[in-house]
């Protein structure tokens, strides 16, 4: 009656929600200001006045009926087109409203677009660390993730690593700049790089390896940092954005696929999106939401309580002795755990009610994840346990 792989991914929650809840839990015994809970990418600055205005607007001005209605599958044919010019005028490449596909967020883009391009038998790369429900999603689809280490000390492509893993089965690769857990951003070189290996692998296998570019985080970056458009570099791209992040409305589930115009077969590859997207019964997004995310497409995020988030914390725990790779974007500090074993050191840390995410989900062993999409004050407060963490373990 119930199928068995299912039961089996409801049972399990995510090492994620799990933190998360017990973190819930804990700031009932103790108080909240104790307890330091660095689990959840849950946005911490309110959405750009300007998406509750146009929401507002939208609900005082237009017609009801077709404002709360259906629109067609894919999304409103004005909202895409509007996404298209936006695409063009932003990244100078191609693109054209036939070709986006609105969706209930990236969680919805990335399902829809491994459905619609693999299947059993085919392998998907993942760059580790790397996002977990890769794994559900990509098996939801019957292909078979294969886990690719980036260079663990810059958190870059290890191109040695890639070239290794390709196969003839392989179908795709996610693409995750600015990335989670780590926050690095893969540089114009990098995706340079990426696109002349794919290139010669998809030539000598005969057939388009994809870039699946996950792009959540896509205006999250401090100082000068650039993150290369993919279509542009590489033509076998699909893009799979959302407003999550960038907007800070990710309760509200919107965000869309665009597939390159460059990519071969580029009209049958949007058809196997659709197609994927009406047999998981992702149609249709949300029209409030579709109509508000045209009008605020682009709009910066104001970054400053992140980026002054990241320089107390980054500063402060490697300045102590901690490890890390310097986060170039996203809310995500990707630290060595101080033992081999990251999820035996993210018991320790929570002794000090410090709640931090191992990393063996992201596809790495020996690190933690610490999501500082919080306030300062918590991060301020949290030091001192971060602190008498690092002297447990260093007691001499
Ligand atoms: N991809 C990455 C890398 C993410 O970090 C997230 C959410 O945290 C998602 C996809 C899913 O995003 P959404 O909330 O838009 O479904």
């Amino acid at each position: 009656m119930i199928a068995k792989d299912m039961l089996a991914l409801g049972k399990k929650s995510s090492v994620i929600r799990e933190i998360f809840e017990y973190a819930r839990v804990r700031r009932g015994e103790i108080g909240e200001e104790n307890v330091f809970d660095f689990s959840l990418g849950n946005p911490s600055i309110p959405a750009p006045a300007v998406v509750g205005e146009t929401m507002q607007k939208l609900i005082a001005e237009c017609d009801p009926v077709s404002l709360h209605g259906y629109t067609s599958a894919p999304g409103d044919q004005g909202v895409r087109q509007k996404l298209a010019e936006n695409i063009v005028a932003r990244f100078g490449v191609e693109a054209y409203p036939n070709l986006i596909y609105m969706t209930c967020g990236a969680a919805a883009s990335l399902t829809i677009t491994l459905r619609a391009l693999t299947g059993p038998g085919d392998e998907v790369l993942l760059l580790a660390p790397f996002f977990p429900e890769y794994r559900v999603f990509t098996a939801n689809s019957g292909a078979t993730p294969v886990v690719v280490p980036c260079d663990p000390d810059t958190l870059d492509v290890d191109f040695a690593a890639l070239s290794a893993a390709i196969t003839s089965k392989t179908r795709a690769v996610i693409v995750n700049s600015p990335n989670n857990p780590s926050g690095a951003v893969f540089s114009e070189e990098t995706i340079r790089g990426l696109a002349d290996l794919l290139t010669a692998k998809s030539a000598e296998y005969g057939e388009p390896i994809v870039i699946i570019a996950d792009e959540p985080y896509r205006e999250l970056v401090y100082g000068d940092v650039k993150v290369p458009y993919i279509p542009a570099y590489y033509d076998n791209t699909v893009v799979c954005y959302s407003y999550s992040k960038s907007l800070s409305i990710p309760g509200e589930r919107i965000g869309y696929i665009f597939v390159s115009p460059k990519m071969a077969q580029a009209g049958d590859v949007f058809a196997a999106v659709c197609g994927a997207g009406r047999s998981l019964g992702y149609v249709c997004a949300p029209n409030l939401l579709q109509q508000t995310v045209a009008a605020c497409d682009g709009t910066p995020p104001d970054l400053t309580a992140y980026d002054r988030n990241r320089k107390l914390l980054y500063g402060s725990l490697t300045e102590m002795g901690y490890e890390a790779v310097e986060p170039q974007g996203a809310f995500y500090l990707f630290m060595k755990a101080l033992e081999p074993d990251a999820s035996a050191f993210c018991e320790r840390a929570k002794k000090h009610e410090l709640l931090l995410v191992p990393s063996d989900s992201f596809g790495v062993t020996g690190y933690v994840r610490i999501a500082y999409c919080v306030s300062y004050e918590q991060i301020e407060r949290s030091l001192p346990a971060f602190r008498a963490l690092y002297e447990e373990y260093n007691k001499g």
